[in-house]
Protein backbone atom coordinates (compact mmCIF):
# COMPACT_ATOMS: atom_id res chain seq x y z
CA UNK A 1 0.00 0.00 0.00
CA UNK A 2 3.04 2.51 -0.88
CA UNK A 3 1.07 4.05 -3.37
CA UNK A 4 -1.95 4.89 -1.54
CA UNK A 5 0.12 6.33 1.92
CA UNK A 6 2.16 8.64 -0.72
CA UNK A 7 -1.40 9.84 -2.12
CA UNK A 8 -2.39 10.65 1.23
CA UNK A 9 0.21 12.26 2.49
CA UNK A 10 0.67 14.70 -0.58
CA UNK A 11 -3.52 15.25 -0.30
CA UNK A 12 -3.25 16.25 3.36
CA UNK A 13 -0.44 18.48 3.00
CA UNK A 14 -0.83 20.39 -0.22
CA UNK A 15 -2.44 23.74 0.36
CA UNK A 16 -4.34 24.73 -2.18
CA UNK A 17 -5.56 20.89 -3.23
CA UNK A 18 -6.75 21.04 -6.66
CA UNK A 19 -6.80 23.89 -8.98
CA UNK A 20 -6.57 28.01 -9.47
CA UNK A 21 -8.97 30.42 -7.64
CA UNK A 22 -12.43 30.15 -8.62
CA UNK A 23 -14.65 33.15 -7.09
CA UNK A 24 -18.01 33.11 -8.40
CA UNK A 25 -20.68 30.13 -8.24
CA UNK A 26 -21.89 29.52 -12.34
CA UNK A 27 -24.41 27.08 -13.57
CA UNK A 28 -24.01 25.75 -17.35
CA UNK A 29 -26.96 24.16 -19.17
CA UNK A 30 -24.96 21.51 -21.03
CA UNK A 31 -28.20 19.32 -22.98
CA UNK A 32 -32.41 19.15 -21.97
CA UNK A 33 -32.10 18.58 -17.99
CA UNK A 34 -27.96 18.09 -17.69
CA UNK A 35 -26.20 20.72 -15.61
CA UNK A 36 -23.14 21.58 -14.40
CA UNK A 37 -22.79 23.61 -11.66
CA UNK A 38 -19.22 25.52 -10.72
CA UNK A 39 -18.89 26.39 -7.14
CA UNK A 40 -16.76 29.65 -5.59
CA UNK A 41 -13.68 28.32 -2.94
CA UNK A 42 -14.28 28.04 0.38
CA UNK A 43 -13.47 31.04 2.40
CA UNK A 44 -9.88 29.67 3.45
CA UNK A 45 -9.71 29.00 -0.74
CA UNK A 46 -9.80 25.21 -0.47
CA UNK A 47 -11.73 24.58 -4.20
CA UNK A 48 -14.61 22.73 -4.12
CA UNK A 49 -15.23 20.19 -6.99
CA UNK A 50 -17.69 20.83 -9.88
CA UNK A 51 -21.30 19.00 -9.77
CA UNK A 52 -23.33 18.02 -12.56
CA UNK A 53 -26.78 17.13 -12.00
CA UNK A 54 -28.45 14.83 -15.11
CA UNK A 55 -32.14 14.65 -15.23
CA UNK A 56 -34.48 11.65 -16.55
CA UNK A 57 -37.99 10.60 -16.95
CA UNK A 58 -37.93 8.99 -13.46
CA UNK A 59 -34.88 10.11 -11.14
CA UNK A 60 -32.08 12.60 -11.12
CA UNK A 61 -28.11 11.24 -11.00
CA UNK A 62 -25.39 14.10 -9.11
CA UNK A 63 -22.31 13.62 -9.80
CA UNK A 64 -19.75 14.86 -7.26
CA UNK A 65 -21.18 16.67 -4.07
CA UNK A 66 -18.86 19.49 -3.34
CA UNK A 67 -16.83 20.43 -0.13
CA UNK A 68 -19.04 22.47 2.34
CA UNK A 69 -22.58 21.23 3.34
CA UNK A 70 -23.90 25.16 2.90
CA UNK A 71 -23.00 24.70 -0.78
CA UNK A 72 -24.32 21.10 -1.09
CA UNK A 73 -27.43 22.41 0.21
CA UNK A 74 -27.96 25.62 -2.11
CA UNK A 75 -27.24 22.76 -4.88
CA UNK A 76 -29.99 20.27 -3.65
CA UNK A 77 -32.57 23.76 -3.19
CA UNK A 78 -31.53 24.45 -7.00
CA UNK A 79 -32.21 21.26 -8.66
CA UNK A 80 -35.44 21.36 -6.80
CA UNK A 81 -36.03 24.05 -8.53
CA UNK A 82 -35.54 22.51 -11.92
CA UNK A 83 -37.04 19.12 -11.29
CA UNK A 84 -39.69 16.94 -8.68
CA UNK A 85 -38.01 14.38 -9.10
CA UNK A 86 -35.78 12.64 -6.59
CA UNK A 87 -31.68 12.46 -6.56
CA UNK A 88 -31.75 8.71 -6.39
CA UNK A 89 -28.29 8.69 -7.41
CA UNK A 90 -25.18 10.63 -6.23
CA UNK A 91 -21.62 9.35 -7.87
CA UNK A 92 -18.26 10.52 -5.78
CA UNK A 93 -15.80 10.44 -9.00
CA UNK A 94 -12.80 9.76 -6.58
CA UNK A 95 -12.51 10.55 -3.22
CA UNK A 96 -11.03 13.75 -2.17
CA UNK A 97 -13.38 15.49 0.09
CA UNK A 98 -13.80 18.22 -1.97
CA UNK A 99 -15.72 15.91 -4.22
CA UNK A 100 -18.01 14.04 -1.02
CA UNK A 101 -17.87 16.08 1.58
CA UNK A 102 -21.63 17.02 0.72
CA UNK A 103 -22.89 13.28 0.65
CA UNK A 104 -24.51 13.83 4.00
CA UNK A 105 -26.51 16.98 3.00
CA UNK A 106 -27.33 15.20 0.25
CA UNK A 107 -29.07 11.43 2.09
CA UNK A 108 -30.47 13.93 4.34
CA UNK A 109 -32.40 15.36 1.60
CA UNK A 110 -33.10 12.40 -0.57
CA UNK A 111 -32.91 9.54 2.43
CA UNK A 112 -33.45 6.82 -0.41
CA UNK A 113 -30.21 8.08 -2.26
CA UNK A 114 -27.76 5.59 -3.77
CA UNK A 115 -23.86 6.73 -2.89
CA UNK A 116 -21.42 4.80 -5.80
CA UNK A 117 -18.23 4.58 -6.41
CA UNK A 118 -15.67 2.48 -7.08
CA UNK A 119 -14.42 0.38 -4.16
CA UNK A 120 -10.93 2.14 -3.62
CA UNK A 121 -12.67 5.20 -3.53
CA UNK A 122 -15.27 3.93 -0.76
CA UNK A 123 -12.20 2.86 1.49
CA UNK A 124 -10.42 5.81 0.96
CA UNK A 125 -13.72 8.08 2.23
CA UNK A 126 -14.88 5.22 4.51
CA UNK A 127 -11.47 5.31 6.46
CA UNK A 128 -9.39 8.45 5.57
CA UNK A 129 -11.45 11.68 5.12
CA UNK A 130 -13.64 11.31 8.22
CA UNK A 131 -10.14 12.70 10.12
CA UNK A 132 -8.98 14.83 8.00
CA UNK A 133 -12.48 16.51 8.65
CA UNK A 134 -12.22 16.22 12.16
CA UNK A 135 -8.79 17.71 12.31
CA UNK A 136 -9.10 20.46 9.89
CA UNK A 137 -9.39 22.63 12.54
CA UNK A 138 -5.30 22.14 13.01
CA UNK A 139 -4.60 23.94 10.10
CA UNK A 140 -4.73 27.15 11.91
CA UNK A 141 -1.78 26.26 13.88
CA UNK A 142 0.06 24.61 11.06
CA UNK A 143 -0.47 27.65 8.64
CA UNK A 144 0.72 30.09 11.23
CA UNK A 145 3.81 28.48 11.97
CA UNK A 146 4.34 28.79 8.04
CA UNK A 147 4.57 32.06 7.75
CA UNK A 148 6.51 33.36 10.91
CA UNK A 149 9.04 30.98 10.43
CA UNK A 150 8.73 31.88 6.78
CA UNK A 151 9.42 28.11 5.58
CA UNK A 152 7.06 25.88 3.26
CA UNK A 153 6.32 21.84 4.76
CA UNK A 154 9.28 21.42 2.32
CA UNK A 155 11.58 23.49 3.89
CA UNK A 156 11.68 25.76 1.13
CA UNK A 157 11.53 29.86 1.79
CA UNK A 158 7.84 30.86 1.20
CA UNK A 159 7.82 32.63 -1.89
CA UNK A 160 5.65 35.68 -2.09
CA UNK A 161 2.51 33.94 -4.29
CA UNK A 162 2.90 31.17 -1.42
CA UNK A 163 3.00 33.62 1.56
CA UNK A 164 -0.48 35.12 0.42
CA UNK A 165 -2.42 32.20 0.02
CA UNK A 166 -1.24 31.11 3.45
CA UNK A 167 -2.58 34.78 4.64
CA UNK A 168 -5.90 34.09 2.96
CA UNK A 169 -6.87 30.54 3.62
CA UNK A 170 -5.38 31.27 7.77
CA UNK A 171 -7.86 34.71 7.36
CA UNK A 172 -10.99 32.76 5.82
CA UNK A 173 -10.33 29.40 8.16
CA UNK A 174 -12.84 29.73 10.78
CA UNK A 175 -16.12 29.84 8.88
CA UNK A 176 -15.06 26.68 7.35
CA UNK A 177 -13.75 24.93 10.89
CA UNK A 178 -17.15 25.84 12.30
CA UNK A 179 -18.92 24.28 9.11
CA UNK A 180 -16.82 21.48 9.12
CA UNK A 181 -18.08 20.89 12.96
CA UNK A 182 -21.38 19.65 12.16
CA UNK A 183 -20.06 17.87 9.10
CA UNK A 184 -20.10 14.20 8.62
CA UNK A 185 -18.54 12.18 5.75
CA UNK A 186 -21.04 9.42 4.39
CA UNK A 187 -19.20 6.96 2.52
CA UNK A 188 -20.78 5.34 -0.61
CA UNK A 189 -22.98 2.52 -0.07
CA UNK A 190 -23.15 1.08 -4.02
CA UNK A 191 -19.48 -0.23 -5.41
CA UNK A 192 -18.56 -1.26 -8.89
CA UNK A 193 -16.02 -2.54 -10.46
CA UNK A 194 -15.43 -1.60 -13.94
CA UNK A 195 -18.79 -0.71 -15.56
CA UNK A 196 -22.20 0.53 -14.22
CA UNK A 197 -25.06 1.50 -15.85
CA UNK A 198 -28.34 3.30 -14.61
CA UNK A 199 -31.29 3.99 -15.94
CA UNK A 200 -32.74 7.42 -14.96
CA UNK A 201 -35.73 6.96 -17.62
CA UNK A 202 -35.31 7.81 -20.68
CA UNK A 203 -31.46 8.67 -20.21
CA UNK A 204 -29.04 6.07 -20.25
CA UNK A 205 -25.81 6.85 -17.86
CA UNK A 206 -22.63 4.59 -18.25
CA UNK A 207 -20.30 4.69 -14.84
CA UNK A 208 -16.98 3.47 -16.14
CA UNK A 209 -13.57 2.60 -14.29
CA UNK A 210 -10.88 3.25 -17.16
CA UNK A 211 -7.56 2.66 -14.94
CA UNK A 212 -5.90 4.39 -12.51
CA UNK A 213 -4.74 7.88 -12.74
CA UNK A 214 -5.39 10.98 -10.42
CA UNK A 215 -6.07 8.40 -7.55
CA UNK A 216 -6.69 4.65 -7.74
CA UNK A 217 -10.32 4.23 -8.35
CA UNK A 218 -11.09 7.17 -10.25
CA UNK A 219 -14.42 6.92 -12.07
CA UNK A 220 -15.80 8.91 -14.78
CA UNK A 221 -19.67 9.53 -16.58
CA UNK A 222 -20.26 8.79 -20.22
CA UNK A 223 -24.08 9.79 -21.82
CA UNK A 224 -24.48 8.15 -24.88
CA UNK A 225 -27.13 9.96 -26.23
CA UNK A 226 -25.86 13.48 -25.55
CA UNK A 227 -22.05 12.78 -26.35
CA UNK A 228 -21.25 13.96 -22.57
CA UNK A 229 -18.11 12.36 -20.51
CA UNK A 230 -17.74 14.03 -16.78
CA UNK A 231 -14.34 13.26 -15.83
CA UNK A 232 -13.72 13.92 -11.86
CA UNK A 233 -10.06 14.97 -11.58
CA UNK A 234 -8.40 13.36 -13.85
CA UNK A 235 -8.67 16.18 -15.88
CA UNK A 236 -8.28 19.58 -14.44
CA UNK A 237 -8.60 22.71 -15.97
CA UNK A 238 -6.70 25.19 -16.93
CA UNK A 239 -3.66 23.66 -14.89
CA UNK A 240 -3.91 19.83 -14.33
CA UNK A 241 -3.95 18.13 -11.17
CA UNK A 242 -1.21 15.71 -10.63
CA UNK A 243 -0.26 15.57 -7.25
CA UNK A 244 0.48 11.67 -6.13
CA UNK A 245 -1.37 10.13 -8.35
CA UNK A 246 -0.13 7.31 -11.03
CA UNK A 247 1.08 9.34 -13.67
CA UNK A 248 2.01 6.09 -16.09
CA UNK A 249 -1.67 4.92 -16.12
CA UNK A 250 -3.25 8.12 -15.54
CA UNK A 251 -1.73 8.91 -19.44
CA UNK A 252 -3.28 5.60 -20.29
CA UNK A 253 -6.48 6.50 -18.42
CA UNK A 254 -6.92 9.71 -20.13
CA UNK A 255 -6.47 7.49 -23.73
CA UNK A 256 -8.79 5.22 -22.92
CA UNK A 257 -11.29 8.28 -21.89
CA UNK A 258 -10.10 10.03 -24.97
CA UNK A 259 -11.76 6.23 -27.52
CA UNK A 260 -15.42 7.91 -25.78
CA UNK A 261 -16.99 9.44 -28.44
CA UNK A 262 -17.66 13.26 -26.58
CA UNK A 263 -18.43 16.52 -27.52
CA UNK A 264 -18.38 18.11 -24.20
CA UNK A 265 -16.36 17.50 -21.49
CA UNK A 266 -16.87 18.39 -17.76
CA UNK A 267 -13.19 18.07 -15.79
CA UNK A 268 -13.35 17.99 -11.87
CA UNK A 269 -13.02 21.33 -11.78
CA UNK A 270 -12.54 24.46 -14.36
CA UNK A 271 -14.50 25.46 -17.38
CA UNK A 272 -16.26 23.07 -19.47
CA UNK A 273 -14.77 21.78 -22.43
CA UNK A 274 -16.24 21.44 -26.12
CA UNK A 275 -13.21 19.29 -27.71
CA UNK A 276 -10.30 17.30 -26.97
CA UNK A 277 -7.94 19.55 -27.38
CA UNK A 278 -7.02 19.97 -24.01
CA UNK A 279 -7.20 16.08 -22.79
CA UNK A 280 -4.50 15.56 -25.67
CA UNK A 281 -2.74 18.47 -24.04
CA UNK A 282 -2.66 16.63 -20.63
CA UNK A 283 -2.17 13.16 -22.35
CA UNK A 284 0.90 14.90 -23.90
CA UNK A 285 2.38 16.54 -20.64
CA UNK A 286 2.20 13.16 -18.78
CA UNK A 287 3.86 10.94 -21.55
CA UNK A 288 6.66 13.33 -22.13
CA UNK A 289 7.63 13.50 -18.36
CA UNK A 290 7.08 9.79 -17.77
CA UNK A 291 9.90 9.43 -20.34
CA UNK A 292 12.24 11.45 -19.43
CA UNK A 293 11.86 9.98 -15.56
CA UNK A 294 12.44 6.60 -17.00
CA UNK A 295 15.75 7.64 -18.88
CA UNK A 296 16.46 9.34 -15.30
CA UNK A 297 16.06 5.55 -13.60
CA UNK A 298 17.36 4.00 -15.99
CA UNK A 299 20.47 6.10 -15.19
CA UNK A 300 20.50 5.49 -11.63
CA UNK A 301 19.39 8.57 -10.25
CA UNK A 302 17.54 9.38 -6.88
CA UNK A 303 14.35 11.58 -6.99
CA UNK A 304 16.74 14.24 -5.76
CA UNK A 305 18.78 14.37 -8.85
CA UNK A 306 15.57 13.86 -10.95
CA UNK A 307 14.12 16.69 -9.45
CA UNK A 308 17.44 18.95 -10.08
CA UNK A 309 18.10 17.90 -13.72
CA UNK A 310 14.85 16.99 -15.25
CA UNK A 311 13.56 20.59 -15.09
CA UNK A 312 16.93 21.83 -16.89
CA UNK A 313 16.86 19.25 -19.77
CA UNK A 314 12.80 19.61 -20.30
CA UNK A 315 11.29 22.65 -22.36
CA UNK A 316 9.68 23.51 -19.39
CA UNK A 317 8.28 26.90 -20.18
CA UNK A 318 6.84 25.89 -23.52
CA UNK A 319 4.68 23.41 -21.16
CA UNK A 320 4.24 26.36 -18.21
CA UNK A 321 2.98 28.37 -20.89
CA UNK A 322 0.52 26.20 -22.40
CA UNK A 323 -1.17 25.46 -20.04
CA UNK A 324 -0.80 28.45 -17.18
CA UNK A 325 -0.92 31.28 -19.90
CA UNK A 326 0.55 34.79 -18.65
CA UNK A 327 -1.57 34.41 -14.97
CA UNK A 328 0.78 34.54 -12.27
CA UNK A 329 -1.44 32.12 -10.06
CA UNK A 330 -1.76 29.78 -12.49
CA UNK A 331 2.04 29.69 -13.58
CA UNK A 332 3.01 29.01 -9.66
CA UNK A 333 0.09 26.34 -9.97
CA UNK A 334 2.08 24.67 -12.88
CA UNK A 335 5.37 24.75 -11.31
CA UNK A 336 3.80 22.94 -7.90
CA UNK A 337 2.15 20.35 -9.77
CA UNK A 338 4.90 19.82 -12.35
CA UNK A 339 7.49 19.25 -9.35
CA UNK A 340 4.20 17.28 -7.66
CA UNK A 341 4.30 15.51 -11.55
CA UNK A 342 8.03 13.93 -11.58
CA UNK A 343 7.82 13.21 -8.12
CA UNK A 344 4.78 10.79 -8.72
CA UNK A 345 6.19 9.45 -11.78
CA UNK A 346 9.42 8.62 -10.51
CA UNK A 347 7.61 6.30 -7.69
CA UNK A 348 5.57 5.21 -9.64
CA UNK A 349 8.37 3.90 -12.36
CA UNK A 350 10.67 3.24 -9.79
CA UNK A 351 8.66 0.40 -7.93
CA UNK A 352 6.81 -1.18 -10.67
ZN1 LIG B 1 -10.99 18.01 -6.90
Amino acid sequence: MKHACAILLVAASTLRADTTATTTRTVTRLADGIYEIRHPDAPDTFPQSNTTVIIGDKAVLVVDSGLLPSTAREDVAQIRQWTGKPVAYLLNTHWHFDHTLGNATYAEAFPAIQIVSTRPTQKVVAEYNPGVVARYSERAQRFQKILDTGKAPDGRPLTEGQRKDYERSLAGLAPVVAEFKTARQLPPNVVFDRELSIDLGNRPVEVRFLGRGNTAGDAVVYLPNEKILITGDLLVHPVPYLFGGFPVDHAKTLRAMAELDARTIVPGHGDVLRDKTYLFHVVALLEAVNAAVENEVNLSKTLDEVLDTLPKSFDVGTWRSKFAGSSKDEIEFFDTTFEALIKASYTQIKTR
